[in-house]
């Protein structure tokens, strides 16, 4: 008996669906190869030898005083690239990768993440003398209420509040 043309065309919507799927699978297949023996993804690292990169997104705010100067950090400021403002005033932004090692899982340089980095990444000059003052201007540095000692070079955090006085 002849298959009717209805049959006919079932077959063929099968047998096309099944070439699909097959390629799909070994298409899926050479990919995957192929990015695990250039580059291995786990989640938002993305690893080449040794060295992985992570991305990140964190904010701290940023208050205080520069010689009897509130910080007023306004909108849009600094680099995309590096630390900068969006939308919410004196709210620091970084959004990029940091490189860390695979081994060790330790972050191989925290470089773009130290305060007077991020300072100068906002064009936020300290002067080494306030005006009308003949001594050395000194910084003091709070987190989250706390005085902390490393000062410029301290490594904000996300969530960090940071309160600056430079007097
Ligand atoms: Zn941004
Ligand atoms: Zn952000």
């Amino acid at each position: 008996m002849k298959a009717s043309k209805k049959q006919r065309r079932q077959w063929f919507w099968l047998g096309t669906i099944i070439v699909l799927l097959v390629l799909g699978v070994l298409i899926g297949y050479s990919v995957a190869y192929y990015l695990q023996s250039e580059v291995e993804e786990t989640g938002v690292d993305v690893c080449v030898g040794e060295v992985c990169s992570r991305s990140i997104h964190i904010h701290a705010d940023l208050s205080g005083s520069i010689c009897g100067q509130a910080i007023n950090l306004t909108k849009e400021q600094g680099p995309l690239t590096e630390a900068h403002t969006h939308k919410e005033k004196n709210l620091l932004h970084f959004h990029n990768t940091l490189q860390f090692d695979r081994q060790t899982n330790r972050v191989l340089d925290y470089g773009p993440l130290a305060l007077k980095k991020s300072l100068a990444d906002l064009d936020m000059v300290l002067p080494e003398t306030c005006l009308g003052s003949d001594q050395a201007a000194k910084l003091q540095l709070k987190v989250n209420d706390k005085i902390v000692a490393a000062g410029l070079d301290y490594i904000w955090q996300d969530g960090d509040e940071l309160e600056l006085i430079y007097q």
